[in-house]
């Protein structure tokens, strides 16, 4: 699509681009293509795409198989939607039950997501895709955030993200786009991830997971301090975490800090993923 075409689509519908909802728009159909690739749909895929917008996209996505269901939280594209056979469900991503929305609508449990992501949305978005773990996802988000992805264990970029992640799937930043491909253009270049959760049995157990994330959280706080001093520093909250809301006290956390023994000495941000996973177990 030129962006001609794009502005002609916009301004037939009488649609005005909303800042507030992150509306961006690729229209280069080399781009949109090369995502739908990323993923490797076939026909047998059942696709999850969220925030289609006008559909560019969506088409994309159609021309490799005929299962798809959008969550698209703008009512005003609708009417543009629905000239694609498609399930459309006009409602928020992030509220919507994943697993009930396709109860209710007989479709197909999906297994791949594939979006180009509204950016206010990217961290709370990517969790809840970590928590469904589904077979794939191929997103489009800020690129400074796809490379906190992506991050290893004493780079720049090393965060929380990079740790929830690694733990849970394995993340490819695959390609970056300009911010100029995008009408409007927005302030930030983007870049496309493909995401492949672990399955299962690779992943740590519910309850190691549950305190993983409250150590690493705590962690992070302090993210060049030493693993030790940062626990320490973060204390009434992480002690609150592991006693469960009565609250572990400041002796108590002492204690597990002691424990830690060599890798307490270490810099939280050179800490990978399977030592935070392995300091959980403790
Ligand atoms: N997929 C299109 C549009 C991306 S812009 C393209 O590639 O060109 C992001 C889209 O997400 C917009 O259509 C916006 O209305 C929608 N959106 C924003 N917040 C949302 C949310 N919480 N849930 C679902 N869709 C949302």
């Amino acid at each position: 699509m030129k962006l001609s075409e794009l502005k002609q689509v916009l301004s037939e519908n009488n649609i005005r681009t909303k800042k507030r909802l992150d509306q961006h728009f690729l229209y280069d159909s080399s781009i949109l293509k090369r995502e739908v690739e990323y993923a490797g749909v076939t026909e047998l895929d059942t696709i999850l795409e969220i925030g289609p917008g006008i559909g560019t996209l969506t088409e994309k996505i159609l021309e490799k198989t005929e299962n798809v269901t959008v969550i698209e939280l703008d009512q005003s594209f609708r009417k543009i939607l629905e000239k694609l056979n498609i399930q459309i469900v006009i409602a928020d991503a992030l509220k919507v039950d994943w697993e009930k929305l396709f109860q209710e609508y007989e479709t197909p449990k999906f297994n791949k997501i594939i979006s180009n992501v509204p950016y206010s949305i990217s961290s709370p978005l990517i969790f809840k895709i970590l928590k469904y773990a589904p077979e794939l996802a191929v997103l489009c988000l800020q690129k400074e955030f796809a490379e906190r992805m992506v991050a290893q264990p004493g780079t720049k970029n090393y965060s929380r993200l990079s740790v929830n992640c690694s733990v849970r799937a394995d993340v490819e930043l695959v390609e970056q786009i300009p911010k100029e491909e995008y009408y409007p253009i927005p302030k930030v270049d983007s870049a496309i991830v493909r995401i492949t959760p672990k399955p299962n049995a690779q992943r740590p157990t519910p309850n190691t997971l549950e305190k993983f994330d409250s150590i690493v959280r705590a962690a992070f706080q302090h993210k060049n301090q030493k693993l030790k001093k940062a626990l320490m520093h973060s204390w009434k909250e992480f002690g609150a975490k592991q006693g469960r809301g009565e609250g572990a006290t400041k002796e108590d956390v002492q204690k597990f800090v002691d424990k830690l023994g060599e890798i307490g000495e270490r810099k939280v941000f050179e800490i990978s993923a399977d030592e935070f996973v392995k300091i959980s177990k403790l």
